[in-house]
């Protein structure tokens, strides 16, 4: 049984029975999950969530679908490493990765569809359907398929190549828009309203969706032995992830499976051709001004996001930071963090990688701190942004004597 009371205004607290809405009538508000946290508290324990499965569905008494017919490729639980290398490189000596390129579909988006299509389901919506940067659409034509749900997904023409046929091969519609992410929003935001039996899992389930989020810091705090982290930096597109990261820890104390409160920093990274929430931190400003985007970030570009201004907030109360990085620091951060980690994360992981450098420099995280970078995306997918770095180190001939040589000349290079 899931411990759900209703859907609850973020803004004015009016609450709305479970269903596939998303905003307050009142004002306009987004609609968020509330719980019962007294029953949870009862029901949940670190004994019971270590003998659970080795998925997001550990945590499901904190989920929001009832039952356990879960629609889900065996997501989550992925690896949280200690990041030794890349800790000295960057002056960290206790630097963590969730490395989330090793869900079933090589991005964290794995976690929200989960959720929301096991929502969906449960709610009689029988179309799945998503407005994508690339990996949620991906994800939503994967579980869809495995569901045996028709599905819909709606993505800007200009994605990866990766992203596209890695989602157009799971045999549902793919509907590739003339337009930035924010076009394609705005058309599934009318289409939502038009067709109220399609699950548009970011946008009339969103509530659910974004819930899969919190199991990011669920996972971790569990992996650390249950302990939070003291600094977290997330990649931010809409925000959601960011904002649903911070509910996820206090969560974690709220029912009693952390015995301190936390108090995690939570610092967000954007790409410069990106930054809209980046640039109202760095301004003082509580005003996200939307902005066209324009980089090789593109799970991340989202020039007007939606929980932009709930990331910000998160982000100032906690004590954190933002970062804007450029295109060429995420192609570098994207080749340090495979050269000390083995990790080869997708440009949304150079965006975070080479935000926490600049964050370190600048003091905000500190050398001591126990930090954790969010690896969100697999790099298989977006292998243009490197096409013009990464290539072979010799080609040859054939013979031992042209490896020879090559090799003679690198050693006496060293
Ligand atoms: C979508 C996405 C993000 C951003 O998540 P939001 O919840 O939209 O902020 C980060 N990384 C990757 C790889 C993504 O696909
Ligand atoms: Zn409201």
């Amino acid at each position: 049984m899931a411990f759900v009371q209703s859907l609850k205004c973020r803004e004015c607290h009016k609450t709305y029975p479970i269903e596939a809405l998303h905003v307050c009538e009142y004002c306009f508000g987004p609609l968020e999950v509330a719980y019962d946290y007294e029953a949870i508290a009862k029901s949940i324990s670190r004994e019971k969530i270590e003998h659970g499965p080795a998925t997001i569905w550990r945590y499901a008494d904190l989920l929001p679908v009832e039952g356990t017919d879960y629609v889900s490729l065996g997501v989550g639980y992925t690896p949280l490493v200690k990041a030794e290398n890349l800790g000295k490189e960057l002056g960290l000596s206790d630097l963590w990765l969730k490395n989330d390129t090793v869900n079933p579909t090589g991005s964290f988006k794995d976690r929200v569809v989960s959720v929301a299509l096991s929502k969906a389901r449960e709610l009689g919506l029988k179309v799945a359907a998503c407005a994508s940067t690339g990996n949620l659409a991906n994800s939503v034509a994967a579980h869809a398929a495995w569901a045996g749900m028709e599905s819909y997904v709606f993505i800007p023409a200009n994605l990866e190549q990766a992203k596209i046929i890695c989602t157009s091969i799971f045999g549902g519609n793919v509907i590739a828009i003339d337009g930035n992410y924010d076009d394609v929003n705005r058309l599934c935001a009318e289409l939502a309203s038009e067709e109220p039996t399609w699950a548009f899992v970011n946008v009339n389930v969103r509530a659910y969706y974004s819930e899969g989020s919190k199991t990011l810091a669920y996972e971790v705090a569990e992996q650390l032995g249950w302990q939070a982290p003291d600094h977290v930096v997330v990649p931010v597109g809409s925000g959601s992830q960011l904002t649903k990261i911070h509910k996820g820890f206090n969560e974690l104390y709220k029912v009693g499976l952390l015995e301190e409160e936390p108090h995690v920093r939570i610092s967000g990274a954007q790409a410069a051709g990106c930054s809209p929430v980046a640039t109202a931190f760095q301004s003082g400003h509580d005003y996200i001004k939307p902005v066209k985007p324009d980089t090789i970030a593109k799970s991340l570009a989202i020039g007007n996001p939606a929980d932009g201004f709930y990331a910000l907030d998160v982000v100032r109360k906690t004590g954190g930071g933002f970062g804007s990085v450029t295109d060429q620091e995420v192609v570098e951060a994207m080749g340090l963090l495979a050269r000390t980690e083995g990790i080869f994360a997708e440009t949304a992981g150079g965006v975070t990688i080479a935000t926490l450098a600049r964050l370190v420099n600048e003091g905000v995280v500190r050398p001591e701190e126990k930090v954790v970078a969010y690896i969100t995306g697999n790099g298989l997918k977006t292998v243009e942004a490197l096409a013009d770095t990464e290539g072979p180190t010799y080609v040859i001939q054939p013979t031992l004597e042209a490896f020879k040589k090559v090799y003679e000349s690198q050693r006496s290079h060293q």
